[in-house]
């Protein structure tokens, strides 16, 4: 496309009109393959993110994001400020695999698993059809006068509404202060967590200006994701689009006659249906490229598939297809490209899973106390002094605590007790002196292997350096 006239679509956008007004859109009901794979997806989706706070891996929420009191639990790990390395690599790891996604498969995290198009398509749409019909009468009940059956249905739908919100609000406060905390403070009652309901009312009200009146601007202006699009996506990425060469031919699109010869005609597969821009739920044309409005939906391949039926044309006008599978004419092909990405986001995966596998329930740090030296004592002792910090992440307390030398011959003195507690979910700190025979010092900076036990067990190891004279060597 290269025409300026053919290209005005970009000056605006869907859901603004000529004015700078809203322009309101009321989305066909889709229905089709792909319609009901989503919904499928979206049933697992919102099923796994209604249960996944209330499931608990020993003891532990599955998922929690308590930013107040910074604890976070990732598939039922709990993480510490300790675990922040972990999490930064989670971010990374996060932040590549959108973008290899991307780059290979398009936006189709947006169309199948992005929680905003989930609840706007599959929730709170799909409500608003159930009340005010399809397309055609949701139009017309717009226009209609505020009479009984207006007031009737648009009451109806904002309860509904409110009252969906008001349930995403309490899932998502589960994420944030824990399931069990949210029970106790429904079970408790509101006004006696005056503050957590005022968030939650508060919440609500976002959710349900979002999705009864915001809908799908999200994606178009807000989603910082759907602005990345321009600069992720090539002619090689995968995304829903329209197979022009096909569509349009020598003469351009043109409205199906009953019995004519499309193919001698010389006229585009395209027989101007509209059925595409009318299911549309960000109102484009996808006949007009790629766009970033488009969340992939996939509503346009049923909506045209099923026209294409129809007029017995070969489906697939609008498909899952990448600007060179059409211009070449391929069919789609798992490319070397995206195998490879594949590869990477597989690999990726796994060292994720593999860290998080093998991350220590305990963390012991020993740390030299900062400024101190070493002491020598009487019998040619050298004497070093550290704190230590542990961090009991499971949800048992670990019992009888105590550390030995791994590495040496020598003792370890507390300054209070030799072996204690550490509480589930709890860290304990304290001072420890590290007393060695100075004439098994090899070096002036001695590595030294601690090993910290509960009664019998080796929970964890941990390294510290032990300083003692020069002339000892
Ligand atoms: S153009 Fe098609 S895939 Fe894109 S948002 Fe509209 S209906 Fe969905
Ligand atoms: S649904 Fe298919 S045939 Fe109808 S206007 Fe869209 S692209 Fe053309």
């Amino acid at each position: 496309m290269s025409n300026p006239e053919q290209e005005s679509f970009r000056d605006s956008i869907g859901t603004i009109n000529e004015e700078g007004k809203r322009a309101w859109i009321f989305p066909k009901k889709p229905s089709g393959k792909f319609y009901k794979y989503r919904k499928w997806v979206s049933y697992a989706l919102l099923i796994f993110l209604f249960a996944a706070p209330f499931i608990k891996i020993n003891g532990n929420q599955f998922l929690l994001f308590n930013v107040l009191e910074r604890k976070f639990n990732i598939f039922g790990f709990p993480f510490w400020p300790q675990d922040f390395h972990l999490f930064v690599i989670s971010m990374i790891i996060g932040v590549v695999f959108i973008t290899l996604f991307t780059v290979a498969f398009g936006r189709i995290f947006c169309g199948w698993i992005c929680p905003q198009t989930i609840f706007m398509e599959m929730v709170f749409r799909r409500i608003e059809y159930w009340i005010e019909g399809d397309r055609g009468k949701q139009i017309r009940l717009k226009k209609q006068k505020w009479d009984k059956e207006k007031i009737r249905k648009r009451l109806t739908k904002w309860i509904l509404f409110y009252i969906v919100s008001f349930f995403i609000a309490n899932i998502f406060l589960a994420y944030l202060i824990g399931s069990d905390n949210l029970l106790k403070y429904i079970y408790e009652g509101p006004v006696n967590h005056i503050g957590t309901f005022i968030s939650l009312i508060i919440f609500s009200i976002v959710f349900y200006f979002i999705f009864a009146w915001f809908r799908e601007q999200v994606c178009v202006i807000a989603c910082p994701y759907g602005r990345l699009q321009g600069v992720l996506l090539d002619k090689k990425s995968v995304v829903v689009a329209y197979d022009y060469k096909r569509g349009e031919k020598e003469k351009g699109r043109a409205k199906f006659k009953k019995n004519e010869d499309r193919e001698a005609s010389g006229k585009g597969d395209c027989i101007d249906c509209a059925q595409c821009v009318h299911v549309c739920p960000t109102g484009i044309d996808i006949r007009n490229g790629t766009q970033l409005e488009c969340v992939n939906c996939t509503a346009c391949i049923d909506a045209c598939d099923a026209m294409m039926e129809k007029v017995d044309l070969p489906k697939g006008l609008i498909r899952y297809a990448s600007e060179e599978n059409i211009v070449e004419d391929k069919k789609f092909k798992f490319s070397l490209r995206m195998k490879a990405y594949t590869t990477v986001l597989f690999l990726l995966i796994g060292v994720l899973i593999t860290m998080l596998t093998l991350r220590s329930d305990v963390e012991a740090r020993v740390l030299r106390l900062p400024g101190q030296l070493y002491e020598h004592k009487e019998n040619n002792i050298i004497s070093n002094v550290y704190t230590y910090k542990l961090v009991n992440k499971t949800n048992k307390t670990i019992e009888n605590v105590h550390f030995a030398l791994l590495s040496h011959d020598g003792k370890i003195h507390w300054v209070t007790k030799e072996s204690f507690d550490v509480p589930k979910q709890e860290l304990v700190e304290g001072t420890l002196f590290i007393e060695l025979p100075a004439t098994i010092l090899e070096d002036d900076k001695e590595r030294v292997k601690i090993g910290v036990y509960s009664d019998d067990d080796l929970i964890e190891t941990t390294k510290v350096t032990f300083l003692g004279p020069r002339s000892y060597r």
